[in-house]
C-alpha cells in the first residue's frame, strides 16, 4: 500500500521589494525631466523663421553699416552672415546676434515689428482657412 505524501511544497514566495526606493527615484526622475524641458512660454519666432530670413551678400554691404546689436561693422568679419528683417530694407543684423533675440522676443529691435505675432496669426489663419476645394460644381441643370 502506498500512501501519497502530503505537501507538495510550493516554495514560490517571492518577496522583498522595497517600495520606498521606487517613490524616491520617481520623484528624482520628475525633477530631472522638469529641469530638462525649458518653459514653453516663449514669445519668439520659430527656428524656421530665422532660417528663411533674407541673407545679405557681403558685396552689398557698406563699410559704414554696423550691426545694431553688437555695433560691429559687418565688413569687419571676413565672412559676415548678415540678414535683413522683413520690416525694413535697412534693418540688417548679424544672424548670430538677431537669432537669439528673435527666438526670445520675436520683434525687430529697431521698430518693434512683432514677427512672432505675425507668425502666430499666419499659422492661425492657415488653420482656420476654409477648404476652398469645396466649390460647388455647376451641374448644368439649366439649359
Ligand atoms: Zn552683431
Ligand atoms: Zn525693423
Amino acid at each position: 500500500m502506498r500512501r501519497e505524501s502530503e505537501g507538495g511544497g510550493a516554495a514560490a514566495a517571492a518577496g522583498g521589494e522595497g517600495d520606498g526606493d521606487d517613490l524616491l527615484s520617481q520623484m528624482i526622475q520628475t525633477l530631472l525631466r522638469e529641469a530638462d524641458t525649458p518653459p514653453k512660454e516663449v514669445e519668439g519666432v520659430s527656428e524656421e523663421f530665422c532660417d528663411v530670413l533674407d541673407r545679405v551678400p557681403r558685396t552689398s554691404l557698406k563699410e559704414s553699416q554696423t550691426c545694431p546689436i553688437c555695433n560691429n561693422p559687418f565688413l569687419e568679419d571676413e565672412y559676415p552672415l548678415v540678414v535683413r528683417l522683413p520690416c525694413h530694407s535697412t534693418h540688417l543684423f548679424d544672424l548670430d546676434c538677431i537669432r537669439p533675440w528673435l527666438r526670445l522676443r520675436g520683434t525687430c529691435p529697431l521698430d518693434r515689428t512683432d514677427f512672432a505675432k505675425q507668425e502666430r496669426e499666419k499659422a492661425e489663419a492657415r488653420r482656420k482657412k476654409p477648404v476652398e476645394d469645396d466649390e460647388e460644381e455647376w451641374d448644368g441643370m439649366y439649359g
